[in-house]
C-alpha cells in the first residue's frame, strides 16, 4: 500500500528550553508513522542526530529538517506545492479547535498531510493556513499527548505497534523483562 507523506511541523522551538519535549515529539512522530519531522525556531543538529541514531538502531527513515521560514513553508504546502506541485492538507493541533475524532473522517487522505504542533507562541497564520484546527479535548495539556492521540486515531488502532523492516534491534513484546533481537549479532553468529 502506498501511503502519502505525513509531516509533523513543530513551531517555535527554543534550544535552551525545549529539547526534551521536542525529542519526544520527534520520537512519537517516528514511532507512529510520520515520514518527515520539521522544526521551526532554533536549529538543533544534536536533536536531529539523536533521532537519526534511533532510526539506525530501530529502523525507519523519518527525515528531520529545520525550516527557517515555517509560515512561508506552510503557506506554500497548503496553497501551492506539498512536494509534488499540488497543495497538501494541514491539520493544526490546538485546544481551541473542533473535536479531532469528528474532524478526521472529513480529512482527505490522498494528499500529503502536515500536522502542525504549537510551541510557546502560535502565530495566527497557523490557524489561517490550516484546513483543520483540531482539539484533543478542549483543555490545555501536552503537545506530545495531543500528537500521539491524533496519530493513533489517524493511522488506526495498532498504529503504535508499527515495526520497521530495516530495524537492527527488534523488541519482542514480553509481559516480563526485556527481549531484544539484534539482527547484526545474529548474522555474525551464523
Ligand atoms: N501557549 C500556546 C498558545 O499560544 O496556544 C500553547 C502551548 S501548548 C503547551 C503547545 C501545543 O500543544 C499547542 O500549540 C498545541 O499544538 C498542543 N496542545 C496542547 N493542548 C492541546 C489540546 N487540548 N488539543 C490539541 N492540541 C493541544
Amino acid at each position: 500500500m502506498v501511503t502519502e507523506p505525513f509531516h509533523v511541523l513543530r513551531l517555535g522551538y527554543r534550544k535552551g528550553r525545549d529539547p526534551r519535549i521536542t525529542t519526544h515529539l520527534a520520537l512519537v512522530s517516528r514511532a507512529l508513522g510520520a515520514t518527515h519531522f520539521k522544526l521551526a525556531g532554533d536549529e538543533d543538529e544534536d536533536m536531529f542526530s539523536n533521532v537519526r541514531s534511533v532510526n539506525e538502531r530501530f529502523g525507519g527513515s523519518m527525515e528531520c529538517e529545520h525550516l527557517s521560514g515555517a509560515m512561508g513553508w506552510l503557506k506554500r504546502f497548503t496553497q501551492r506545492d506539498a512536494g509534488d506541485g499540488e497543495p497538501g492538507v494541514a491539520v493544526h493541533l490546538t485546544m481551541y479547535g473542533e473535536p479531532y475524532r469528528e474532524a478526521i473522517p472529513r480529512i482527505r487522505r490522498d494528499r500529503p498531510v502536515v500536522v502542525v504542533v504549537g510551541g510557546a507562541k502560535v502565530p495566527p497564520e497557523a490557524f489561517e493556513y490550516a484546513h483543520y484546527n483540531v482539539a484533543v479535548g478542549n483543555q490545555p495539556h501536552s503537545e506530545v499527548a495531543a500528537l500521539a492521540l491524533f496519530m493513533e486515531a489517524w493511522f488506526g488502532e495498532g498504529g503504535a505497534q508499527r515495526t520497521f523492516p530495516d530495524a537492527r534491534l527488534v523488541i519482542e513484546p514480553s509481559a516480563r523483562g526485556k527481549n531484544v533481537h539484534d539482527k547484526e549479532r545474529q548474522k555474525e553468529n551464523k
